[in-house]
């Protein structure tokens, strides 16, 4: 049994199949996937390493800033294949290299 997508199951199905049921980081979360030969190693149920973490994977937008809302519209194709730690510190660079903004009350819409 395949864990509980984010998106709807045949969006996330057609993604997983695309990506090969493996996380599609290329080294987007600051980790250069060196083992993967610069592609993130995990796979959709697999294990993090061998006592480690079971892995989920979730179809998410290539920008990892994008809304669950915005990605719920997007079609597979807009898709990619992420591991919960690949997308979370993709993330976090993401957010981190956005330019700091002071203007004040730009996002008071
Ligand atoms: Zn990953
Ligand atoms: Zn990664």
């Amino acid at each position: 049994m395949k864990s509980q997508p984010l998106v709807g199951a045949a969006v996330f199905t057609a993604v997983m199949r695309a990506a090969g049921y493996r996380c599609q980081c290329a080294g987007e979360c600051g980790n250069a996937h060196v083992k993967g030969e610069g592609r993130c190693l995990h796979e959709h149920d697999g294990y993090t390493s061998k006592h480690g973490r079971r892995v989920r994977l979730m179809a998410a937008p290539v920008d990892p800033l994008a809304s669950d809302v915005a990605a719920a519209r997007l079609p597979a194709g807009e898709l990619r294949a992420w591991c919960p730690d690949c997308h979370t510190a993709a993330a976090r660079r993401a957010r981190a290299a956005v330019p700091a903004v002071d203007a004040p009350g730009l996002f008071d819409l």
